[in-house]
């Protein structure tokens, strides 16, 4: 597909090339991805589809530098990430990428204000101005009224803004989601759809696996995995202008 907009390698969020995954498993090989070939433009909203089993799980793992590729190559950004040591991956992981799971992975003893504070923790980066921004996160997922309940005070849905709030507390510019909405009723799941929609419309790049068609027909593009490759890649709307990605400077 042409991408006029996005000639340079730099504008895509990721590329792929010839990736594969296996895993050997008592002795046997599992081809978990065969070789797949993808190219997201900066501001794109992929929705990963597929049967289970059909590797989602697995491309998105290496699009987070949660594990590394058998062969092939992924560049994030202008970094071939196949090429970076553990330390390297990890500072990208901490700083360009946002993660959103099934089940929130919050942790229990935390409030949600702590929880949502808990990535620059691990960068021992948390001040009063961190703390200014994660209240900040926090009213934007509209649990400003929340901030003290711990995690079991609160519903699934309100999990989940809070695992989105976490996912941004480093100004990430691309967002990585397991089934965000997987445990969510159908009311909830369209408040994190909304707030999906709206992380995009601000220029971050959204790649979601979900296994619900009302889910994919809310990104830009539908990418179906069949067998560890890639069946279909269909575009749903084009990518608008980008505004200007993320700053850095708004950072805690
Ligand atoms: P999906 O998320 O689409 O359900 P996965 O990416 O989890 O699929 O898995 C793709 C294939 O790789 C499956 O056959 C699965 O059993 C296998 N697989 C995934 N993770 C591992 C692992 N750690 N060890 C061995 N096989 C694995
Ligand atoms: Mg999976």
């Amino acid at each position: 597909m042409p991408e006029p907009n996005h000639p340079e390698p730099a504008e895509y969020a990721a590329l792929l090339s010839g990736v594969t995954r296996e895993y050997v498993l008592k002795g046997e090989t599992v081809r978990a991805l065969r070789g797949i070939d993808l190219k997201v433009p900066r501001g794109d909203f992929v929705a990963i589809m597929g049967a289970s089993g059909s590797g989602k799980s697995t491309l998105l793992n290496l699009l987070g530098c949660l594990d590394r590729p058998t062969a092939g190559t992924i560049l994030l950004g202008n970094d071939d990430v196949t090429r970076l040591d553990d330390a390297a991956l990890s500072e990208i992981r901490g700083s360009r990428i946002g993660f959103v799971f099934q089940s929130y992975n919050l942790i229990q003893q935390l409030t949600v204000i702590e929880n949502i504070e808990v990535p620059l923790f691990y960068q021992k980066n948390v001040t009063s101005k961190s703390r200014k921004r994660c209240i900040e996160l926090a009213k934007m997922v509209g649990l400003g009224d929340r901030l003290s309940h711990r995690p079991t005070q609160l519903s699934g849905g309100q999990q989940q803004r809070v695992a989105i709030a976490r996912s941004l507390v480093n100004d990430p510019y691309f967002i990585l989601a397991d089934e965000p909405t997987g445990n969510l009723d159908s009311v909830t799941t369209l408040e994190i759809l909304d707030l999906l929609d709206r992380l995009n419309s601000e220029g971050r790049t959204i790649i979601l696996v979900t296994h619900e068609d009302e889910v994919g027909a809310r990104s830009r593009r539908i990418v179906r995995l069949r067998d560890g490759q890639v069946e279909s890649d269909k575009r749903l709307a084009e990518i608008p202008d980008l505004p200007d990605p993320p700053k850095p400077a708004s950072r805690a």
